[in-house]
């Protein structure tokens, strides 16, 4: 599915992702979640983007690095953002977190914590048992998101180990790559979002960031490229 579409290759023809299946939009108020347990697959992927100064309206480009035609006219600052492979409780379907630095540093804060806590016990625990509670609030709050963690998923109860048991069967199942989805894109690319097609390029679909992609608040700090630390568990 999501594999049939090439961010990197503008001028290919190619299906579109349906991203409304593929990408996790919250709703306002409070979601439930659950980290998917990779498994030794990536379930979380780090990209840049910039956002493109002083246009008609906001819009980003995922950061090329050295070169980035958008960092080099010096009046932004790449931000970092992930995508996180996620079951969506609302629609009972595994997916695509995309998100910037603050939900990142609520989501470690609850890693920490229940690791911390693990230690503490002496009981074997991890963040993945336990369901997380996405606070969206109303537009223009800040922070926009509040993450914490729900319920604990303990398989002794039979109803939370339906969950878990149904939890396993979508990961069987889920084909989303995510490390194709953060792949970053090209000059070309780029230079396509900022300027329109050149007069060699045709493309026949253009691929648009999904509206649950664009940042909706603008992390100031640096870049690092620390995303891939839940990756070594
Ligand atoms: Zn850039």
């Amino acid at each position: 599915m999501s594999n049939d579409f090439d961010f990197n290759e503008p001028t290919k023809k190619f299906k579109k992702i349906d991203f409304s299946k593929t990408y996790y939009s919250p709703s306002e108020g409070n979601n439930t979640v659950r980290i998917v347990d990779g498994k030794g697959k990536k379930f979380l992927a780090h990209y840049v983007v910039c956002q493109t100064p002083k246009g008609p309206k906001k819009s980003f480009v995922r950061c090329v690095g050295a070169g980035c035609p958008v960092c080099q006219q010096g009046e932004v600052k790449p931000s970092n953002r992930y995508y996180l492979k996620i079951f969506d409780r609302a629609s009972g379907s595994i997916r695509v977190w995309e998100f910037g630095s603050q939900v990142k540093t609520q989501l470690d804060d609850i890693r920490d914590e229940v690791k911390k806590e693990s230690e503490q016990s002496g009981v074997e625990d991890s963040w993945l048992n336990y369901q997380i509670v996405v606070k969206l609030r109303p537009k223009g709050s800040n922070p926009l998101y509040i993450i914490t963690k729900g319920e604990k998923l303990t398989p002794e109860v039979p109803s939370k180990k339906a969950i878990l048991d149904n939890d396993k069967k979508l990961i069987e199942q889920d084909e989303i790559d995510i490390e194709f989805l953060a792949k970053p894109w090209t000059l070309e690319k780029v230079n396509y979002k900022l300027y329109g097609p050149s007069t060699e390029t045709t493309p026949t679909d253009t691929p648009t960031t999904p509206p649950s992609a664009t940042p909706k608040s603008t992390p100031k700090e640096e870049v690092k490229s620390e995303g891939d630390s839940w990756l070594d568990d």
